[in-house]
């Protein structure tokens, strides 16, 4: 391969994404998937939607979704931008609002795709530490010189940021785009939507995966300022007009009026989340307090890489992290009360 060549094809590290492994008997806490299915509505829509219209492209402005989102956030189906799973509505939203060559700020411990693209894209980045019990420190966001993002909970911490201080991050950097991914805030407790009438620099990401149970859909979204919007759709038209499927449509479409199957799902999710990072405490972790579908843990006594390869010979997947600073920690996800308490046995026996 010529030098040239290479020195393009090795710009980024590609994102490794975490274990897919199909086995049934493994109970799989590892991407933060619903533990809950997709509600009967939603796999109806799809199937209905299976037939002779597949031989039409669907529609490139994706109008009828974009409606439902609009509708679930009490905003207008221009505020509103869908993606092919929240990871390429990520993508767009870096190619649209950050320059080459000029520094974007992030967490130093966040979602790891951030520096894939901001390699890719020839984006320079400043990774911003967290204070020592991991929370973010808004402080080092201010005034960046191209733009911040960060996750809301954060992830692999789950740790949410309070609105007002999102809103002086916003109020830091008014020149500037903020994008807050929100993949996890139906498990917190507030969001940011509210504020992108007031900052128009402001974009929210948020997913079907998590909280609406369509991991396997890969519909994303953002919500935003009408002329961020249609920067999103200068680019998505550059690529590929038609990011949405017919089948993904349908279903995401039932699924947003879908709200109070999922509101229960999701309650069930933090109540389960609550009760065990108050057994693990007893079992001596650190549990950081988390706002989304998963927590964070470490152990005094044991080392993670050791505890993910046990849980896993033991029939349960979790995520760990190789990056120095959180290598003590493994990622577990909410599953249902059962999968849960297997877990926990299964624990006291590793321990
Ligand atoms: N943002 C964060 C913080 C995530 O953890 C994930 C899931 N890996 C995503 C975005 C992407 O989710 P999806 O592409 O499934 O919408």
């Amino acid at each position: 391969m010529s030098k040239y060549w290479s020195s393009i094809v090795n710009r980024t590290d590609p994102y490794v994404p975490g274990e897919q492994i199909n086995d049934s008997s493994l109970i799989k806490l590892n991407t933060n998937e619903n533990t809950y299915p997709p509600p009967e509505s939603v796999i109806k829509a799809i199937q209905d939607e299976i037939g002779e219209s597949l031989k039409l492209y669907p529609s490139p402005t994706v109008d009828e979704l974009r409606e439902a989102i609009a509708k679930a956030y009490d905003v207008r189906k221009e505020n509103i931008f869908v993606g092919n799973g929240s990871d390429e509505v990520l993508a767009f939203s870096f190619m649209a609002f950050f320059e080459p060559g000029v520094t974007i700020r992030f967490p130093a411990i966040t979602y790891s795709f951030y520096t894939v693209y901001a390699k890719l894209f020839n984006i320079p980045y400043e990774e911003v530490r967290l204070n020592q019990d991991f929370t973010l420190n808004t402080h080092s966001l201010f005034h960046s010189e191209g733009g911040v993002i960060f996750p809301n909970p954060n992830a692999p911490t789950g740790i949410l940021l309070p609105i007002e201080q999102v809103e002086e991050v916003l109020l830091h950097n008014q020149e500037k785009v903020v994008i807050i991914d929100e993949a996890y805030s139906d498990f917190a407790k507030e969001s940011a939507v509210p504020l992108i009438q007031k900052y128009p620099n402001l974009l929210v990401i948020q997913t079907t995966s998590k909280s609406r149970s369509l991991a396997g859909l890969r519909v994303g979204y953002a919500i935003g300022s009408p002329e961020l919007i249609e920067g999103l759709n200068k680019i998505k038209n550059s690529f590929n007009s038609y990011t949405i499927d017919r089948l993904a449509m349908a279903g995401a479409i039932a699924a947003m009026n879908a709200d109070s199957y999922y509101k229960k799902t999701t309650a069930k999710v933090i109540e389960t989340r609550e009760w065990l990072s108050e057994e693990l405490s007893q079992l001596g972790f650190h549990v950081l307090p988390s706002q989304a579908n998963f927590i964070f843990i470490s152990h005094p006594n044991k080392k993670a890489k050791s505890l993910y390869a046990q849980l896993k010979e033991n029939g349960i997947l979790v995520r760990h992290f190789s990056k120095a600073a959180i290598e003590n920690f493994i990622r577990i996800t909410i599953g249902t009360k059962q999968d849960m308490i297997t877990l926990l046995e299964r624990l006291k026996i590793i321990l």
